[in-house]
């Protein structure tokens, strides 16, 4: 089965009780027993849920994998992986990643005894200084947020596994309709649902999709033992949203592709990060590693001031300004004091995420009202 198929069918089958074709929402909390131990595989909802398993399924299919957990979001499922580590252990991240992830990592985990060092991704060689016998997990995001940079993952994978440690992608940005990890040898993926799996910015979800059986039984068990589980009506909006990820991910991608141009030829605009530009320095790994390109995007002003980029934030009507990303309307937005104002302004500015720059997600609409939209508010 191709993917196309997968996102509509993977996982899901008509309900056993009615054959309504939807998955329901079973909004129950416990399941009755015929006698002590007699029941149809479902005890307890946090432990299992019907709406939830069917999700799993296709999660697990869509990425390539052979198990998929879903969280009730993505930091509750980066919570869980790190959660298979034990203090003493050491991590190794990307210098340019989600605010939040940044944030798990240094202000929770850290305290509990493990160790994060953080690298830039790109190039695989500045692993190697850090990279030791209690490295057990490296963790990045391919393409990043918000500079859009390039992980090689299969380089890296090849690195993680001559150290014996876990490499975990984080495909958020591109979704499993642009990218697979796990083919290029990642251990897990995590996802934030939130974003392009939901894709109507209308639930807040998270997932992991691995291949090895031993993970999958200590992150099951991680799962029900923390908890942090999503409702069934969750699932279902997740589910629903799964059914059109390859016709929204097709129009992101030519909105993107479009108003990435639109912004480069633009004389009032200074740098544009955008992983599907020819010149720029991900690419060849990108077209690798990925199928397009997507509609995520920053950029900065020539006039790359403060007062000019919040004028162009509080400017457009079409791109709203809000956090997330990945829904079928586009948004505009500050990483500095919005994802990433949990990263302190040094380590931010060394990754080059100035203050000035301007984040993009491009949605499904008409691209030339969305051009028009950005063309007003850069003025
Ligand atoms: N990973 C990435 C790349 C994100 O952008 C986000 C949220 O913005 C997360 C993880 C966290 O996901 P959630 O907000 O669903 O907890």
């Amino acid at each position: 089965m191709r993917l196309e198929t997968k996102l509509i069918h993977a996982g899901v089958r008509p309900d056993p009780s009615t054959g309504a074709i939807m998955t329901p929402i079973y909004q129950t909390s416990t399941y009755v027993q015929a006698a002590p131990g007699q029941h149809k595989g479902y005890e307890y909802a946090r432990t299992q849920n019907p709406t939830r398993d069917a999700l799993q399924q296709a999660l697990a299919a869509i990425e390539g994998g052979s198990w998929g957990l879903s969280f009730a979001s993505g930091m509750a499922a980066t919570d869980a992986i790190l959660k298979l580590l034990s203090p003493g252990d050491e991590v190794i991240a990307a210098n340019d990643m989600y605010g939040g992830t940044y944030r798990i990592f240094t202000k929770v985990f850290e305290k509990y005894g493990l160790r994060f060092h953080f690298v830039d991704m790109q190039d695989p060689a500045s692993l190697l200084p850090v990279l030791n016998d209690r490295t057990r997990l490296i963790w990045t995001e391919t393409p990043t947020n918000p500079m859009m940079t390039i992980t090689d993952i299969a380089a890296v994978a090849t690195l993680a596994k001559k150290h014996n440690a876990l490499l975990c992608v984080d495909n958020t940005f591109a979704s499993p309709y642009l990218q697979n990890p796990l083919a290029f040898g990642a251990d897990l993926v995590v996802h934030s649902a939130t974003k392009y799996l939901g894709g109507h910015s209308d639930v807040v979800h998270g997932c992991i999709i691995g291949n090895d059986p031993a993970l999958e039984e200590r992150l099951r068990f991680i799962q029900n033992s923390c908890g942090a589980v999503p409702g069934p009506q969750d699932c279902f909006l997740v589910l629903r949203g799964l059914k059109t990820l390859h016709v929204r991910m097709q129009r992101h991608c030519e909105n993107g592709r479009a108003i990435a141009h639109w912004l480069r030829n633009n004389p009032k605009v200074g740098k544009v990060h955008w992983c599907g530009f020819e010149d720029s320095p991900g690419y060849e790994v990108a077209r690798r590693q990925m199928r397009d390109f997507g509609g995520m995007m920053s950029f900065t002003l020539k006039d790359d001031r403060m007062e000019p980029a919040i004028k162009v934030l509080s400017s457009t009507h079409l791109f709203s300004l809000a956090e997330s990303l990945g829904g079928v309307e586009s948004l505009i937005g500050h990483p500095a004091s919005m994802t990433h104002a949990s990263i302190p302004r040094e380590d931010r500015v060394r990754g080059g995420l100035l203050d000035s720059l301007i984040r993009l997600s491009v949605g499904i609409e008409n691209v030339e009202d969305l051009i028009a939209d950005l063309d007003q508010a850069i003025g």
